[in-house]
């Protein structure tokens, strides 16, 4: 069976029409109907091979939603149903991380639009332990961003037990940020945004901001000191990791999701005064995924999209790689 896709066929190259056959629909397999996708900072670093691992033809996507149009025996998702997959589309299912519900950091994970095609396509077959169903309430352009930026935003504060007393800082308001936001107001946190962007404070506020930050004004981020205990770096610009270090409170904890280009200095000096966490995340196990779906549909967590026909997906990723969609691309038919 063919599908039609489209593909950088080389490092940096444009997404053009691509078919290839499918693979055969394996017993835990599904096969989705493609109506919607969602365009992740990611997938231009994967047609750029930023991050040497992509292999070309590429079909980038990872943010797919769909409906079921066949299974496996053994899959556990209804014909019909309104489904979705984000980065991950398989690992080992065996090791200690796999078998506590961590897939997202089984040793052996492989990768939607790496270790197949991804979702700028009309269908997909995919493992189905990591195709999720979508709540009603969430309509299907919303719920691609979720698949993705959603869960790497949320699940962070899923594992770092993030409540109503935790003071929140959010670096960069973009694609993951303007969720993080979101988040953040409908956990009850006290939320702080930081960015370069002094434009972006009205809207920012709008997401959930109680106060914003400018990241680049040295008077503000002094007084931004001792001020969260939880800093969620969606940046994917590089920022001043000692100043925003230092907004942290005592025992606090900065967590790396966005992808800033240059590594991250700090002298030691900066963890030990505070006994300051630096950590990173990677985006989120299918548990977390149907979390961070379940609380955006009970609490209104919804992104901010710009819609696009899957025949533009060039000129869309194009938006995504200038850093001018507000907030989220999608393609959708
Ligand atoms: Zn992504
Ligand atoms: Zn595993």
């Amino acid at each position: 069976m063919s599908f039609n896709a489209y593909a950088a066929r080389e490092r940096g190259g444009a997404l053009e029409p691509f078919d290839y056959d499918a693979d055969p629909l394996g017993a835990d397999d599904v096969e989705i109907e493609i109506t919607h996708c969602g365009i992740c900072h990611s997938d231009v670093h994967l047609v750029d091979d930023d991050w040497g691992i992509s292999r070309y033809p590429l079909v980038p996507g990872h943010e797919i939603v769909g409906v079921v149009k066949a299974k496996g025996d053994d899959a556990e998702v209804e014909i019909g149903a309104r489904v979705g997959v984000g980065w991950q589309r398989g690992s080992c299912g065996e090791c200690e991380w796999c078998e506590r519900d961590e897939e997202n950091v089984c040793p052996d994970m492989r990768a939607t639009c790496v270790d197949g095609y991804g979702g700028f396509a009309d269908r997909i077959r995919i493992d189905g332990r990591f195709v999720l169903p979508i709540p009603e309430r969430i309509s299907s352009e919303a719920a691609g961003p979720l698949f993705c930026g959603g869960v790497t935003v949320f699940a962070p504060a899923l594992r770092w037990m993030i409540d109503a007393k935790t003071k929140v800082g959010v670096v960069g308001v973009g694609g993951l940020g303007h969720l993080a936001l979101q988040f953040s107001r409908a956990m009850g946190c006290e939320t702080t945004a930081f960015s370069s962007t002094p434009a972006k404070e009205e809207e920012a506020r709008g997401f959930g901001a109680d106060r914003f930050v400018v990241s680049t004004d040295a008077g503000e981020m002094k007084s931004a000191r001792n001020l969260v205990d939880f800093l969620l770096v969606t940046a994917s610009a590089d920022i001043d990791w000692r100043a925003h270090l230092a907004a942290l409170r005592p025992n606090g904890v900065m967590c790396v999701v966005g992808a800033p280009p240059s590594p991250i200095c700090l002298p030691a000096g900066a963890y030990h005064v505070g006994q300051k966490t630096v950590t990173g995340s990677a985006i989120g196990s299918p548990r977390a995924i149907r979390e961070t779906l379940q609380f955006a549909a009970d609490h209104g967590v919804r992104p901010q999209t710009e819609l696009y026909p899957f025949e533009e997906a060039d000129r869309a990723l194009a938006r995504t790689r200038a850093n001018e969609a507000r907030y989220r691309v999608v393609l959708g038919r």
